[in-house]
């Protein structure tokens, strides 16, 4: 089954920098043509500006116009990821764009202020609810059903378990390979969970564990990519044998690192938030491979009889992300972006690199035992 990626444009309203600065808005989404992003160019305002076309582009910019919540989003990207997972699918939701321009927001949310994650959990239980009320299915086998939450973040390529941190000795967890798990990562904490509350109690903590001086936090989630994984497994226990079968799905959550640090020439004309960390700007290897492996990808749907090689192995995002792209897993990103002129050259990479990353087909096929 072959399926593209799904692409949702999240413009968020301008911050305290661009207001002081009395900024300019550069994005139009033309009302009458759902999914269009237009940008202008605010230094040559003599080219014509630059259209896009996405599955949804969600406004908040103003109050003038409707505004998509936090809940359309989920809606619109989360619930059908929810139903592929409870298909038996692999699923995997990204948020990619500059800092400060609303990936946290979206994937995470800030306090009552939920993003897709706490969203994503709540509705799970009220399926799953659903489902355990009726444990028996129509061939008369009993079904149970089981989840697990593992949260982990990579920084400076080293993958760093956030529920455990005892388990983070030095050079990290290593991501492995195995015909019957997949990708996993050796020793990562998979911590069953019987509630919503319960797993926002444990991000909580794991957020506490990030790789953050408390005063640097900002400069560090810029670069770091967290990746919130829900493991939700199907038993099936057969009427006639008594013999117990599993279908597990993985669903990825994943808060990447701010795209300036995606290339050096990114990075020197960032015009991100902060002119300080500008000069922290490295190049991070995981999200430059990442776009790579977009790149191939996307040309790989075009012409997909040249054979070539995609480069997963280049970083380990890249790796843990392999069955999320291109593979098995149906995949959505979120695009965020800053409303304002003065983030003109990121706000226009990030819509070229969504661009690219609709092109993308994923061929996802059904987890079975
Ligand atoms: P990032 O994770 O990309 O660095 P954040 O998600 O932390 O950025 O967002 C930066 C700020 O902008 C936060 O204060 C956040 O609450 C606000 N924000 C981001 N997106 C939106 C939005 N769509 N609507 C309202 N506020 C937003
Ligand atoms: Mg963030």
């Amino acid at each position: 089954m072959s399926d593209a990626v799904r692409v949702a444009v999240r413009v968020r309203p301008f911050n305290q920098r661009e207001k002081d600065r009395k900024a300019n808005v550069i994005i139009e989404m033309p009302e009458n043509n759902p999914g269009m992003v237009r940008i202008t160019n605010p230094k040559e305002t003599n080219v014509p500006p630059k259209d896009f076309k996405f599955d949804f582009a969600y406004w908040s910019h103003d109050n003038s116009r409707k505004n998509h919540g936090q809940q359309d989003l989920f809606d619109d990207l989360g619930t059908d990821i929810l139903t592929q997972a409870f298909n038996g699918y692999n699923t995997t939701i990204f948020a990619y764009g500059q800092t400060g321009s609303g990936k946290s927001y979206s994937i995470m949310g800030y306090g009552e202020d939920k993003g897709i994650i706490p969203l994503a959990v709540r509705d799970l239980f009220v399926r799953l609810d659903k489902l355990r009320a009726k444990p028996i299915d129509e061939e008369g086998n009993e079904m149970t059903y089981t989840v697990e939450v593992a949260y982990l973040e990579i920084y400076n390529e080293i993958v760093r378990d956030l529920f455990n941190p005892a388990n983070n000795k030095q050079g990290g967890l290593k991501i492995r390979e195995d015909v019957k798990k997949g990708i996993y990562v050796e020793n990562l904490s998979r911590l069953q969970v019987s509630s919503a509350d319960e797993i926002e109690r444990l991000i909580d903590t794991g957020a506490k564990n990030r790789t953050v001086a408390a005063t640097a936090m900002n400069a560090t989630s810029s670069r770091s990519h967290s990746v919130f994984t829900i493991y939700f497994k199907q038993t099936k226990l057969n009427k006639g044998t008594l013999q117990a079968s599993d279908i597990e799905s993985k669903i990825n959550l994943v808060d990447l690192a701010g795209s300036e640090r995606a290339a050096s020439t990114g990075a020197l004309s960032a015009g991100a938030d902060s002119s300080t960390f500008k000069e922290g700007c490295a190049i991070n290897k995981s999200l430059s491979a990442l776009g790579n492996v977009i790149s191939a990808l996307a040309d790989k749907a075009k012409n997909p009889k040249a054979k070539m090689v995609v480069p997963y192995r280049d970083s380990s995002l890249t790796r843990l992300l392999q069955e999320s792209l291109g593979g098995n897993s149906k995949t959505a990103m979120v695009a965020a972006l800053s409303p304002a002129d003065i983030n003109y050259e990121e706000t226009l990479s990030t819509l070229r690199y969504a661009d690219r990353a609709k092109k993308i087909k994923n061929s996802a096929k059904k987890n079975e035992s």
